[in-house]
C-alpha cells in the first residue's frame, strides 16, 4: 500500500490521479490533498478520500472548506506555503503527487526530498526553475523522482535497461497546438477561448496556453535536461500533431526507442505512481490501422519563438530559466485576462529575459528573488503597454 500526498488535487492532473487511486483501492491511499481556492472540489476529495490534512492557499479559503465538511470529519486543515508544505512532508506519506501548477510547487517538493519522500512530478516549472537543486537533493537524500510530463514519462520508458553512453539525441514530441497550420498574420486575432481548445490533450488552462504558444515544450526542453542529464544541443523537438508517439530516444546504433499510446495522461500519471509496475488501466492502445498515419515536422521558429526563448534562457542557465518561467505565467496569465494579445506573450518573456544580468550557479534564494524580480518586470512592462 503507498499513501500518497497529492499537490494540486483538485486540478487537470491531480483529479486524473484520484481517479487512478479510486480504481486501485489496495494499492494507494491519500495522506494528503491540497488545492489553491477551489474548496468545493477540495471538499468533495476530502470527503471520498479521507486525507488526514488538508492544504489551501489562505485563512480564509481554509474557513470555507471547513464549512462544507461534515462536523465528524477528522481531517487537519492549514493553509498557505507552510500548508503546503506539510502537506508534502507528512510523516505517514510515502510519495508526494507534485500537480500544482506554476512556481508555487517548488518549495513544497524541495521540503518533500528533505523529508525523504519520493516524488512523482507533473509539475514542470520546479525543475525549469532549480532544476539542478532538485537533482542534487534527489540524489543526496536518494529518493525516487518520477516523471509524470507524457514525454519525459516516454523517455524514461524508453532509456530503461539501455546505458546512459549510448544516447544520441532525445526526441520530444510536440503536438503543435492549435495554432499548428494558422497563418503568421492571423495570430494577432487569437483569442483566450481559441487558444484553450487543445487539439488532443484536455488539460488546465496554463498549460494549455503553453502548448499552443510551444513554450510548454521548450519548459519540458529544460526539464528533460535535468531529469536525463544531457546537453540542450542533444534535445530536439519534433512537431508530430497526431499526440501517439509521446516522445523517443535514438541511440548510437541508429536505432529509436519510442514509447506510444492514446494522449490520455492516466498512464502517465499511473507509471509515475507505481513504477515499476503497470496498472491495468482503462486506457485503449491506439488502433494504428484508424489512425492511418504518424506525421512529423520540424517546430517553425518564427511563428512558435517561445521555444527558442527556452534554449537560450536553459543554455545559460543559473537563474535566467526562473526568469523566463516566471514571465511566461505573469504573460500567461495577462493573454488569458485579455490585457495582452496572444503575440505580445513572447516579447513580455524576451524583454524581461533581456533586462535580466544572470547570476551562475544560482542558490535558491537567488532563484526565489530572480522569480520574484521577473514577476515585477513582466507586470511593469504589460502595465506600461496597456497606458
Ligand atoms: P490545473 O490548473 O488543472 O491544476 C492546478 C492545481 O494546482 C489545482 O489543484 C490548483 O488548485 C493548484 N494551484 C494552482 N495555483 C496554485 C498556487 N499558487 N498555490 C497552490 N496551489 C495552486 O493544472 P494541471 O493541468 O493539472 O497542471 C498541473 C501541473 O502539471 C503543471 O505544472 C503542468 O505543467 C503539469 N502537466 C500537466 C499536464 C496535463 O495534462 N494537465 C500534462 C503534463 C504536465
Ligand atoms: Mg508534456
Amino acid at each position: 500500500m503507498k499513501s500518497l500526498s497529492i499537490l494540486g488535487a483538485t486540478g487537470s492532473i491531480g483529479s486524473s490521479a484520484l481517479e487512478i487511486v479510486r480504481q486501485f483501492p489496495d494499492r494507494f491511499t491519500v495522506n494528503a490533498l491540497t488545492a489553491k481556492t477551489n474548496v468545493a472540489v477540495l471538499a468533495r476529495q476530502v470527503v471520498q478520500f479521507t486525507p488526514r490534512l488538508a492544504a489551501v492557499y489562505d485563512a480564509d479559503h481554509a474557513r470555507q472548506l471547513k464549512a462544507l465538511l461534515p462536523p465528524t470529519m477528522d481531517v487537519e486543515i492549514v493553509f498557505g506555503e507552510a500548508g503546503y508544505v506539510e502537506a508534502a512532508t507528512c510523516p505517514d506519506t510515502d510519495m508526494v503527487l507534485g500537480a500544482m501548477v506554476g512556481s508555487a510547487g517548488l518549495v513544497p517538493t524541495l521540503a518533500a526530498i528533505d523529508a525523504g519522500k519520493d516524488i512523482a512530478l507533473a509539475n514542470k516549472e520546479t525543475l525549469v526553475m532549480a532544476g539542478d537543486i532538485v537533482m542534487a537533493k534527489i540524489a543526496g537524500r536518494g529518493v525516487k523522482l518520477m516523471p509524470v510530463d507524457s514525454e519525459h514519462s516516454a523517455i524514461y520508458q524508453s532509456l530503461a535497461g539501455h546505458s546512459h553512453n549510448g544516447i544520441r539525441e532525445i526526441l520530444l514530441t510536440a503536438s503543435g497546438g492549435p495554432f499548428l497550420k494558422w497563418p503568421a498574420g492571423e495570430f494577432s486575432a487569437i483569442t483566450p477561448k481559441d487558444a484553450l481548445r487543445h487539439p488532443n490533450w484536455s488539460m488546465g488552462s496554463k498549460i494549455t496556453i503553453d502548448s499552443a504558444t510551444l513554450m510548454n515544450k521548450g519548459l519540458e526542453v529544460i526539464e528533460a535536461r535535468w531529469l536525463f542529464n544531457i546537453d540542450f544541443h542533444r534535445i530536439k523537438v519534433v512537431v508530430h500533431p497526431q499526440s501517439i508517439v509521446h516522445s523517443m530516444v535514438t541511440y548510437e546504433d541508429g536505432a529509436v526507442i519510442a514509447q506510444m499510446g492514446i494522449p490520455d495522461m492516466k498512464g502517465a500519471i499511473a507509471y509515475g505512481l507505481s513504477h515499476p509496475r503497470r496498472l491495468p488501466l482503462d486506457v485503449p492502445s491506439p488502433d494504428f490501422a484508424h489512425i492511418g498515419q504518424l506525421t512529423f515536422e520540424d517546430p517553425d521558429l518564427e511563428r512558435f519563438p517561445c521555444l527558442t526563448l527556452a534554449y537560450r534562457a536553459g543554455e545559460q542557465g543559473g537563474t535566467l530559466p526562473a526568469v523566463l518561467n516566471a514571465a511566461n505565467e505573469v504573460a500567461v496569465s495577462a493573454f488569458l485576462d485579455n490585457r495582452l494579445p496572444f503575440t505580445g506573450i513572447y516579447p513580455i518573456i524576451d524583454q524581461t529575459l533581456n533586462h535580466h544580468s544572470g547570476e551562475d550557479g544560482a542558490d535558491l534564494g537567488q532563484i526565489i528573488e530572480a522569480d520574484r524580480w521577473a514577476r515585477e518586470t513582466a507586470l511593469s512592462l504589460i502595465r506600461r503597454q496597456e497606458r
